[in-house]
């Protein structure tokens, strides 16, 4: 794990920073590590007693107003907390800190109600049978067109077997593909550097490909207007390490040599209760 120096979507290091706390099961997941009870026989000269929980910050971008947490993970960090994402290993552990997940995670599994009002904003620009490849569309289950599209690949990390339809690639094959639409649906909020992660992606697609680019619009930065005044709301860090403006979706589509076709904001419901997801169609720039 390393500690972010610069904003990982526009690159300045003009940063603001503010104390936060890395969720107990995040901690235990990645890290092994479990919140601590410091109780008088620890004789602590100098510290009063009280629970001790991952100590983190919270870095706000000057320029683009990003919101993300300091720790960047590294891939085998990455590898712990997403490996079987959402199986029973990560169910049994997110329970115990989380009671009732089970059931939010049985809903998840089940799939997101609202692809169809995503593939009508696509269609328009790759007709109704595509070829699509989904990078980090885990077992496919929500990739736009699943069970119509011409091809359906998918790339991730987690491992798991596909849906029926869909094959698993590998990032050589993927490159080698020729894709209609390329889709990363509500990945960059958990990647540690989401604008080099988006230009990766960028790689598989050819002059005429399309990108689905959806992540959430979390609410502190929908419901807080004054930029100063956010990372005072946001103290605590999960899955989602970045919290994205429309300006940093910007900054990434720029420097990946995209061009926004349509960005929207818009509400969605997804794992039993309802939340906005910014959804951005580009493609690359003319002379990228
Ligand atoms: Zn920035």
């Amino acid at each position: 794990m390393k500690i972010a120096k610069a904003c990982v979507c526009c690159g300045t290091d003009r940063l603001k920073r503010s104390p936060a706390i890395l969720m107990p099961f995040l901690a235990c997941r990645v890290f092994g590590w479990e919140s601590v009870e410091i109780t008088p026989d620890w004789n602590m000269r100098d510290l009063a007693p009280g629970r001790a929980h991952a100590l983190c910050n919270t870095l706000a971008c000057e320029d683009c107003g990003l919101l993300f947490l300091d720790m960047r993970f590294d891939d085998e960090e990455m590898a712990a907390l997403y490996a079987d994402y959402r199986g029973p290993a990560y169910a049994d552990t997110r329970a115990r800190f989380e009671p009732g997940y089970e059931r939010r995670n049985d809903i998840l599994n089940g799939g997101s109600a609202y692809i169809p009002a995503i593939e009508a904003m696509l269609a328009p620009h790759v007709g109704t049978a595509p070829r699509v490849l989904d990078w980090g569309g885990d077992t496919g289950l929500n990739t736009p067109f699943r069970g119509k599209a011409a091809l359906h690949h998918v790339h991730d990390i987690s491992n798991k077997p596909v849906v029926d339809g869909a094959e698993i690639v590998d990032r050589g094959r993927a490159l080698g593909e020729r894709y209609d639409l390329v889709v990363s649906s509500n990945v960059l909020e958990h990647v540690p550097e989401p604008a080099a992660h988006l230009a990766e992606i960028t790689a598989a697609m050819g002059p005429d490909t399309i990108l689905y680019l959806e992540v959430p619009h979390e609410d502190v930065i929908r419901l807080v207007p004054d930029r100063a005044d956010r990372p005072a709301r946001k103290r605590h860090w999960h899955e989602h390490v970045n919290f994205f403006t429309e300006e940093a979706l910007g900054a990434m589509l720029d420097r990946a040599g995209l061009s926004p076709l349509a960005r929207v904001s818009h509400p969605v419901s997804a794992g039993g209760k309802g939340s906005h997801v910014f959804s951005v169609i580009a493609r690359r720039q003319a002379h990228a």
